[in-house]
């Protein structure tokens, strides 16, 4: 196994929402407070970027092409090459919230869910909402009273939806129906002991690899059991999230956070001197195991 920074101090802020679009080859993720989306080439190693403005914090392509992004209180479609940003959806009007984590179910329904203000002695408790869209029902609330809406994956048999409440460091598992987007009978898989749980992915064999915030480290677990079966360490502290990629979806792409503008005091020079790799995209190889396709927006 080999863990590798391929894109080094790819973000300068909170580095998140790592998305392999297998139709272009490229890894696409999210730079949250400097307002940037990303499209790294491993073939060529160009990453490029287009800025849009903070918090920005998640990017998944869209069927009928540019990309769906979550901004702010917003959810908006991108063309990536006009540089053009329509608003879809807006919500919690006159709340200082904001969108975090999102991703499409197989049935290319857009997740994301809001959170409230980082302070630095914690966090408002309770302020978000996990949302679908689609574009039959549009937008649809699901949960109330989240703390800090983050990783979402679903299990191959399409029955299971898994969703992440960071500071409660557990992973909720629901009943999902993929027809409807109904989620139902909410119980507890899996208490995170190292770290704050953040972003996820599944892989084939129905195991969930959970970014570790604060730990440093990817952990894979069983939701059935709730064991941890394997730690990945990861040379940057607040690693953020984790997708697969490559033509085989046998790499394991991570992101991570350099500057946590809300809440962070140290400057970006004083974060690299401690930690020079913060803010890096690492690809883990060898892990032999393997993830698929994520799905693009439908609506
Ligand atoms: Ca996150």
């Amino acid at each position: 196994m080999l863990v590798e920074a391929v894109i080094k101090n790819g973000a300068q802020t909170t580095g998140e929402g790592p998305h392999w679009d297998e139709e272009t080859g490229t890894l696409l993720y999210v730079d949250i407070w400097e307002g940037d989306v990303h499209r790294w080439n491993p073939s060529t190693g160009v990453d490029q970027k287009v800025h849009l403005g903070g918090p920005v914090t998640f990017i998944v392509p869209s069927k009928k092409g540019g990309y769906i992004i979550g901004q702010n209180r917003s959810i908006c479609h991108l063309d990536w090459d006009s540089e053009k940003l329509d608003t879809l959806h807006t919500v919690e009007e006159g709340t200082a919230n904001r969108f975090n984590d999102g991703k499409c179910d197989r049935n290319g329904r857009l997740w994301t869910g809001t959170m409230g203000v980082e302070l630095k002695d914690g966090m408002e408790e309770e302020r978000g909402t996990l949302y679908s869209v689609d574009g039959i029902s549009g937008l649809r609330s699901h949960i109330d009273k989240v703390t800090i809406s983050n990783g979402m994956a679903w299990s191959a048999d399409n029955k299971t939806m898994y969703f992440i409440d960071s500071p409660l460091k557990v992973i909720y598992a629901f009943d999902y129906k993929a027809e409807t987007g109904n989620i139902s009978n909410k119980r507890v898989a899996i208490h995170v002991v190292n770290g704050f749980p953040d972003g996820m992915t599944i892989d084939t064999e129905d195991k969930l690899w959970v970014a570790c915030f604060s730990a440093g480290r990817v952990v894979r677990y069983d939701p059935e059991t709730g064991n941890e079966l394997r730690v990945i360490e990861i040379p940057s502290k607040r690693t953020t999230s984790c997708c697969f990629g490559g033509d085989n979806f046998d790499d394991l792409y991570v992101t991570s956070c350099a500057k946590h503008v809300s809440v962070e005091e140290l400057t970006l020079s004083e974060v690299l001197k401690e930690e020079p790799l913060a803010g890096s995209v690492f690809r883990v190889t060898g892990l032999g195991v393997r993830g698929q396709a994520a799905s693009k927006y439908t609506g």
